[in-house]
C-alpha cells in the first residue's frame, strides 16, 4: 500500500479532532446485549441475511448491527459496502452498495458529512478524491489490495520516460499516487473504450496484466502492461471452471476480467461487477450460475435473484474480509481511520478520474 494517506488523531480536550480541525464529541461505547428491543429492531435485517446467516449467530451480530445504525445517524455518516463485503455489513448496515466507483460517485451525492468505506484502502482514497470536504473513514487502515500494490506512482514516471507520447490508462484499482501520474483512469467495463479514445495506435493499460491481456482480445489497439494482478481472480483456472461444466452443461460461466485469459475464454460472459450482477440477474429462474469472483459477491446478490441458483467456486478476498461489524463500530466511536491525501496529489489523480467519467458522459 502507499502512503499517500495517513491517520491523525489529536485528541483535545475530551474531544477527537481530526485533520481538517473538526471536532466530534467522544460517545460512549454501547451495550453489546442481545436485548429485545434490538431482536425487534434488526429482525427485518436479518430475513435479508438468514440465507447466509444462521439463526443461532444472529445474536452475535444483531447488537453490533443495532449499535452502528443508530451511532450512523448521532455521527451524520454514511457506509459504503463493497460488493465483496459480508452479508451482515452489506445488507444490514450499508447505506450505499457497489462496485469502486459506483461507491465513490453516489458517496458525492449523500448529504452526510462521514463516509465509513467497508472496502480497501484505494476505494477509500478514491471516495476522498471525488468528496474532498468529506471525511473518509476506513475501519482498518490495513485493508490492501494485492492489484493497487503492485505499482508505485514512481513505477509509473518510469514507464512514461521509457515510453514516450503513449498514452497512460490506470485501472481504478490504484492508489491516488499512481491516478495522479496517469491520463486517465478506466473501470473493467469501460476499459476498452477508453483505450480506443485517443485514436493512437499503442496505449499502455495498468497495472492488471490480465484485464490488459482481455481488453487486448477486444480491440486493434496495441496494449502495454505491467505485472500487476488481483490475487483473487488469478487464482481461478479453466480446469476447474470446466469441471464444472462436466457436472452439468446448462450452467453459465460468468467472470471478472481481472481472470487469467485462459479463464475468460471458457466463460459464457465476462464483465465487471455490474456487468456480472446484470447479467445474473437476467437469468430465467431455475438458472444455475458460476461466479467467477469473490466469493460474498453470490451471496450479496442472492436476495435480488431468488430463482437463480448461484455456485461459488469460493476465493476470499483476505484485504475485504479485514473489515467486520466491531471494526465499523469502533470507527464510528473514534472517528478512525481517517483517510487523509495530499491537496497536490489529490487535484491531479481527481482529474485522471473526471477525465474518464466525461468521456463516458
Ligand atoms: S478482490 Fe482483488 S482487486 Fe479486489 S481488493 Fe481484493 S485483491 Fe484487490
Amino acid at each position: 500500500m502507499t502512503l499517500a494517506s495517513q491517520t491523525i488523531l489529536p485528541e483535545q480536550g475530551g474531544d477527537i479532532v481530526l485533520s481538517n480541525g473538526n471536532r466530534y464529541e467522544r460517545i460512549e461505547r454501547p451495550s453489546l446485549e442481545y436485548t429485545d428491543e434490538v431482536a425487534r429492531v434488526t429482525a427485518p435485517l436479518y430475513e435479508k441475511v438468514r440465507h447466509h446467516i444462521p439463526e443461532i449467530e444472529w445474536p452475535v451480530h444483531a447488537p453490533y448491527v443495532y449499535a452502528i445504525n443508530r451511532l450512523k445517524k448521532q455521527r451524520n455518516a454514511a457506509i459504503l459496502a463493497h460488493n465483496y463485503q459480508t452479508p451482515e455489513i452489506y445488507h444490514c448496515v450499508a447505506d450505499i452498495a457497489g462496485d469502486s466507483l459506483q461507491l465513490a460517485m453516489e458517496a458525492t451525492k449523500v448529504e452526510a458529512d462521514i463516509i465509513v468505506q467497508c472496502g480497501v484502502h484505494f476505494m477509500a482514497e478514491t471516495s476522498k478524491l471525488l468528496n474532498p470536504s468529506k471525511v473518509v473513514l476506513i475501519p482498518d487502515m490495513r485493508a490492501g489490495c494485492s492489484l493497487a500494490d503492485s505499482i508505485t506512482g514512481e513505477d509509473v514516471r518510469l514507464l512514461r520516460e521509457a515510453n514516450p507520447g503513449v498514452p497512460i490508462v490506470t485501472y481504478v484499482n490504484t492508489s491516488a499516487d499512481v491516478k495522479a501520474e496517469s491520463d486517465i483512469c478506466c473501470t473493467s467495463s469501460n476499459a476498452v473504450a477508453i483505450v480506443e479514445s485517443f485514436g493512437v495506435d499503442k496505449v499502455l493499460l495498468i497495472p492488471d496484466e490480465y484485464l490488459a491481456q482481455n481488453v487486448a482480445k477486444q480491440t486493434d489497439v496495441k496494449i502495454l502492461t505491467w505485472k500487476g494482478h488481483c490475487e483473487v481472480h488469478e487464482r481461478f483456472t479453466a480446469e476447474e471452471l470446466l469441471a464444472y461444466k462436466d457436472i452439468d452443461p446448462a450452467i453459465q460461466i460468468i467472470a471478472h476480467p481481472e481472470c487469467p485469459t485462459e479463464v475468460t475464454a471458457v466463460a459464457d460472459f465476462t464483465g465487471s461487477t455490474k456487468g456480472m450482477i446484470d447479467f445474473a440477474l437476467g437469468q430465467k429462474p431455475g438458472a444455475k450460475v458460476l461466479l467467477v469472483t469473490e466469493c460474498s459477491m453470490a451471496s450479496n446478490i442472492q436476495e435480488q435473484a431468488p430463482g437463480v441458483e448461484f455456485i461459488k467456486p469460493c476465493n476470499l478476498c483476505p484485504h475485504m474480509k479485514r473489515i467486520t461489524l466491531p471494526k465499523i463500530l469502533d470507527s464510528l466511536l473514534d472517528m478512525k481511520e481517517e483517510v487523509v491525501v495530499d491537496p497536490l496529489m489529490a487535484a491531479r489523480a481527481r482529474k485522471a478520474v473526471e477525465r474518464m467519467v466525461n468521456l463516458k458522459n
